[in-house]
């Protein structure tokens, strides 16, 4: 096929506590995978970022960083610990800029994909929020003389379509069957409205024919994520409602342990777990790899190469209780990332 002999760059930034510890076993399991395809080749090529750098050379996101993740095919991303304002001081503080954030900007990464998986009870719907307007354009201000604050909410026709197109094509090539729009138009009008209307615009293309579409209004959603979230398959929504029904999502789901999220452009990819890089239990080698094993899954699924064997493989010591402590096991990183590796096999 086309992959034969194609070889992936992808650009690796470990970061900071348990993010170097999953990230590492996450490399040697796609290793063990790439000799199963044969046909693929991954080079990992390393990019620095998070507190450990900045505190190294006072820069948290350094411009090569940027560079060396502008060259690759994706990017994996381990954690990193953003320091507490109150604990550098004014001067750093200063100086200290996320490098998540400054990634999503100087790559556009527009959309934010998170799936809900619980392997217990068979959910599985996927969630995504449009991550560049909405409310955090960071719009505010405060009226002294009126004693009142307002916030601004920016819907673009642009940014509308370039999401709602993402979740259509997110769900041909996942094989997924439905997408809903989730918005707030009854109050909204003007700003939802425009998503809405966009989205139902979008919906008629030609192309996504064989996709069913409905909308909800978000509070509705949030009940129903709750009580059957079997109803949802893909959601897309604004990047505040995007921010809130995740997390609410996440407490459906197998934890943090098991969170794989996407950041997505037109033109670069990040790959991160949900979870930090919980410095409480960093060094013990005990973290759980599972995340970040599935969004090394969410990669291979952009890459166009089958990622099946990796899912079914965490799913399998998942079930098996081949986990961590966090999820009730009693494995540590490197013998839950061994397990995963044998049950490595093509279908
Ligand atoms: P950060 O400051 O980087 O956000 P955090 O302390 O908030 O880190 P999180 O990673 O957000 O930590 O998670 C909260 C807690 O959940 C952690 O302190 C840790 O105990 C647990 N946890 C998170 N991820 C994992 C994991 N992969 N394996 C095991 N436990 C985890
Ligand atoms: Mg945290």
């Amino acid at each position: 096929n086309d992959l034969k002999n194609k070889n992936f760059k992808i650009c690796v930034i470990k970061g900071d506590g348990i993010g170097v510890e999953v990230v590492n076993e996450t490399l040697r399991m796609l290793k063990a995978y790439e000799k199963i395809l044969k046909s693929v080749n991954f080079e990992f090529i390393e990019a620095k970022a998070g507190l450990t750098e900045f505190f190294n050379n006072k820069d948290a996101i350094p411009n090569e960083t940027i560079e060396t993740a502008k060259k690759c095919d994706a990017i994996l991303f381990g954690a990193i610990t953003s320091p507490k304002p109150t604990e550098i001081g004014e001067e750093l503080n200063k100086l200290y800029k996320s490098p998540i954030l400054t990634l999503r900007k100087e790559l556009d990464l527009y959309s934010n994909v998170r799936p809900t998986i619980d392997y217990n009870s068979n959910i599985d719907f996927v969630i995504v929020r449009e991550n560049t307007e909405g409310l955090y354009i960071k719009e505010e201000y405060y009226d002294e003389e009126n004693e009142f604050a307002i916030a601004k909410r920016k819907i673009s026709k642009k940014g509308s379509e370039r999401i709602v197109r993402f979740a259509f094509d997110y769900a041909i090539s996942n094989n997924r069957k439905k997408v809903s729009c989730i918005h707030k138009s009854n109050v909204l009008r003007v700003t939802d409205g425009l998503f809405l209307k966009t989205f139902e615009k979008i919906a008629k293309d030609e192309k996504y024919r064989n996709i069913i579409h409905n909308d909800y209004l978000v509070d509705a959603t949030a009940m129903y994520i709750i009580k059957s979230p079997e109803m949802f398959d893909v959601m897309v929504t604004t990047n505040l409602f995007g921010d809130i029904l995740s997390d609410e999502a996440s407490a459906l789901g197998g934890g943090l342990g098991l969170a794989p999220s996407a950041n997505i452009g037109d033109n670069y990819a990040l790959f991160e777990p949900v979870h930090g890089s919980a410095p409480d239990i960093a060094g013990q080698g005990i973290a759980n790899p599972m995340a970040t094993m599935l969004c090394c899954a969410m990669m291979l699924d952009y890459l166009k190469i089958d990622s099946k064997p990796i899912k079914n493989a965490v799913k399998r010591a998942f079930l098996e209780g081949n986990t961590t402590a966090d999820l009730g096991g009693s494995l540590n990183t490197k013998e839950v990332t061994d397990k995963i590796i044998e049950y490595l096999t093509l279908e």
